[in-house]
């Protein structure tokens, strides 16, 4: 998190004719059963890969933005992928094989290679800092604000201190970097809270493209923020600390 949000640029977003795409899979795989509503979106995955969480009846999906221009059979195909493994289908053969090229091409290899070299490093500390412990922390609050059904990123501080920037939280990397700056005696927990829950808002509600460093926040992504119990108290203190 950032004093000053920005708008990240709009290079992600919604698959054009995903949900489209995923339903016409489910049927031709022959899944069960009424079809969940789906919504799918690029996500700037640091690999290919690509995700399907299902929740009451949304499936949300996130496909790896290095798909961005893929031909119609490669979207197929991830559908095919993600469906099967979910309802324990067989992926058509010749789906597979359209996939199996097409990220096996040389222009493709060389798109992941320089999206992975654009999307940072991972965060080497651990959890542990000095003084607070980053991973009891988002146990307790995933319990008391997410339900514990938070998928936990990898936490840890950043290595050096960062002062114009408290945390980040980078999808492509799936982590949580907190400034070294706040692991420190004079600094409350509730701070240290507050930016770990701010992050974590980040990891319910993702950005596109999202990076460390680009920031925005909803008009729902501020009111959820300000359920924090020490919001207010947590801001305050932040914003004077040297
Ligand atoms: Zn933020």
């Amino acid at each position: 998190m950032k004093p000053s949000p920005q708008r990240p640029p709009g290079q992600c977003g919604t698959v054009p004719g995903g949900a489209r795409l995923f339903h016409r899979l489910y049927t031709r795989l022959g899944c069960q059963g009424r079809p969940p509503q789906f919504t799918v979106e690029f996500y700037p995955y640091a690999n290919l890969m690509h995700t399907i969480r299902i929740d009451d009846d949304v499936a949300s999906v996130r496909i790896s933005d290095i798909l961005q221009g893929a031909p119609l059979v490669v979207f197929e195909a991830a559908a095919a992928i993600l469906l099967g493994r979910l309802y324990r289908r067989r992926a058509p053969a010749e789906l597979l094989f359209s996939y199996r090229r097409y990220i096996a091409a040389p222009r493709t290899r060389r798109r992941m290679a320089k999206l992975r070299g654009a999307r940072g490093r991972r965060v080497k500390t651990g959890p542990r800092g000095a003084i607070y412990d980053l991973a009891p922390m988002f146990t307790r609050l995933n319990r008391r604000y997410f339900g514990a059904r938070l998928h936990r990123p990898r936490l840890g501080w950043s290595e050096r201190t960062w002062r114009t920037q408290f945390g980040c939280f980078d999808p492509a990397l799936d982590q949580i970097v907190l400034s070294r700056w706040l692991d420190r005696a004079v600094v409350p927990q509730y701070a240290v809270e507050y930016v770990l829950f701010h992050e974590m808002l980040h990891v319910k509600h993702p950005l596109r493209a999202a990076r460390c460093g680009m920031e925005a926040h909803s008009r729902r992504f501020r009111q959820e923020e300000q359920r924090y119990v020490h919001y207010l108290r947590a801001r305050k203190f932040l914003d004077r600390l040297p």
